[in-house]
This record gives structure tokens, sequence and C-alpha cells, in this order.
């Protein structure tokens, strides 16, 4: 599953070994070994080919070629000057976990983080405007922050930062207030409606956003989506002027559907003087393997090193 989300495959064929596998753990062992034998694994609703020979390997003690195979060909890859970036981070600020639209648990994802190098996370699920990604009320907020100082107490010294991915609503304004978002440590403020309002609005949409004394960090900042959806229009000399001006962080999104700013506009946020975060915005835990596309990015435009808050 890690492989297959990192090498951005995690839809019907993850979803198959997922269920063979429960398939798979509701058999008696016994069974599951004389099926393995007699060839009729796949007679089981839900064990195609690919998972019974991933299952009679693992039986068979050796090496399971499909997963040597998936471990060496989902690498996701970096450049010589992106890997200076990607050595220097030390953790990701825009991640998500169950508690929202992600996949994960919140301990899979620390886990996780822990095993690509990270000193530490933010935890930034969603907030309540976003209703399909079953955002956050400040009421579930409150439950989870008590589940992160308990791992927290767990995982030392790495740590869990707590924050929130909140919406900016139509008018600049946010879907959480003060006395919310002041308790959090990091907010990623993003824009997900009403994509293609008028550049006017947006820009001044944004601006209000960004200037919000609690906000640290602009998410996904023309929302596009590679091959599906164009970038939001909207004033980005406005924007990113008030980006520097309230020391609010451009994200460079490392989703590989989104790579968030574009060139472009990631060369003029260098010239406004703003801040960065290379962040993952990872919906499962093969996901927070996904800086390197930001970090070859951030090398190819010349984004300064210290410039990048996650460094
Ligand atoms: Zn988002
Ligand atoms: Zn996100």
């Amino acid at each position: 599953m890690h492989c297959l989300d990192r090498a951005h495959d995690a839809g019907f064929k993850a979803k198959a070994f997922v269920r063979a596998l429960e398939v798979a753990r509701s058999l008696p062992p016994e069974e599951l070994a004389q099926r393995a034998d007699a060839h009729t694994l796949t007679d089981l609703e839900g064990i195609g080919d690919s998972s019974a020979k991933v299952i009679c390997q693992a039986l068979a003690g050796g090496d399971i070629a499909y997963l040597t195979d998936l471990e060496a060909t989902t690498q996701v890859p970096i450049t010589v000057a992106g890997a200076i970036y990607r050595d220097a981070l030390l953790g990701d600020l825009h991640l998500h976990s169950r508690w929202s639209d992600g996949g994960a648990t919140i301990e899979a994802m620390a886990r996780t983080a822990v095993a690509v190098g990270h000193q530490y996370m933010v935890l930034t699920d969603h907030s309540p405007r976003l209703t399909i990604a079953h955002g956050l009320s400040a009421e579930r907020l409150v439950q989870q922050l008590a589940d992160v100082a308990t791992l927290n107490l767990q995982m030392a010294p790495f740590r869990i930062l707590t924050g929130i991915e909140v919406d900016i609503l139509e008018d600049g304004t946010l879907d959480h207030g003060d006395e919310v978002l002041s308790q959090l440590d990091v907010v990623v403020a993003s824009v997900h409606s009403k994509l293609r309002m008028g550049e006017k609005e947006m820009t001044m949409r944004m601006v209000r956003a960004v200037a919000n004394p609690n906000v640290d960090i602009l998410g996904h900042c023309t929302g596009r989506l590679i091959g599906k959806r164009d970038p939001s229009e909207f004033d980005a000399d406005y924007v990113f002027a008030a980006c520097a001006q309230f020391h609010t962080a451009v994200e460079i999104n490392c989703r590989p559907e989104r790579l968030d700013p574009p060139r472009p506009l990631l060369q003029m946020a260098i010239e406004y003087g703003c801040y960065f975060a290379i962040n993952s915005d990872a919906h499962a835990t093969g996901q927070l393997e996904w800086q390197p596309h930001g970090c070859n990015r951030a090398a190819e435009v010349g984004v300064p090193l210290d410039r990048v808050l996650n460094t």
C-alpha cells in the first residue's frame, strides 16, 4: 500500500490488495496453506491472480518478487540539486489523517514521518466547510488535540505539532474563528470552493486570508489540478506582496497533480521576498515521500534554502 501510494497508484490495485489481505486474514492458516498448495486461492472471492502470487511467495518464506519490484519501481525521483533541499527538510507542515479525508491514522502518519527522517510533522486535517472531506468541527478538533498529546508522549523526541487546513471562504474570512485557530501551532489556509470567481474578487479573498494573523501558510495557491483544472485567476503581485508583508509562507505543494504554484508564480514569490514551505499534503503514508517533487522544483527555480520554513 505504502509503495502504491507513493507512486500515486492507490486506486483500484491498492483496494484489491487490502480486500485480499482481509480475506487471507479471515482464513485459518492451515486452509490458506492448503489452498496455496492446491492453487485454489483464486476460488475465494476477493483474491485475484496477483494477490494469490504474493500470498504463495509470502508462505514460501523467500523474497516476495512483486513487492521487491514495487519497492524498486515506485521510488520518487529526485535531482542532485533537489536532494540538497530534501536533505535540509526536518519536517512536513501539511498532511491529513483519517480524522478528515486521509487514509491512515495519525500514528501511522507519524511513524512514517519518523521513517522518512523527519523530526516533526504538523497535522492539518480539513475544517468543517469541506463536508466531503469530513472536516473537523471545533469539538472534534478538541478530541484530536487530546489524541495528539497522548501520541506525543509515546513518540518523543518526534513531535506532532497541531494544525489545520482551514478553508478560505468566499469573502476571505476563514472557516474557524480566532479562538480555535489561535490554539494551533500551524494554520494552513487554502481555497477549496468557488475557484472560478473573478480575478478581482479572488485577489481580495486571498489577500484577506493571508493578512489574517492566525494564518501561517497559504496552501496550493492556484488550486490547479494538472490536466484537469486550470489555475484560479488572481493578481499575484498583490497576493505575494501580502504574503511577504504579513509573513505568511507560500506553500510549494508536492502533490504530483498539483505542483502548485507553477514555476513563473514561484519565481515571482521569490522576488517578493516570501517565505516558503515544501509540503507533501499527504493523504496516505506513502505520500509523505512526495517532498522530492517540490524539492526538485524549488531547486530548479532557485528558492533560497534559508527561506524554506521546514528546513
Ligand atoms: Zn487543500
Ligand atoms: Zn491538504
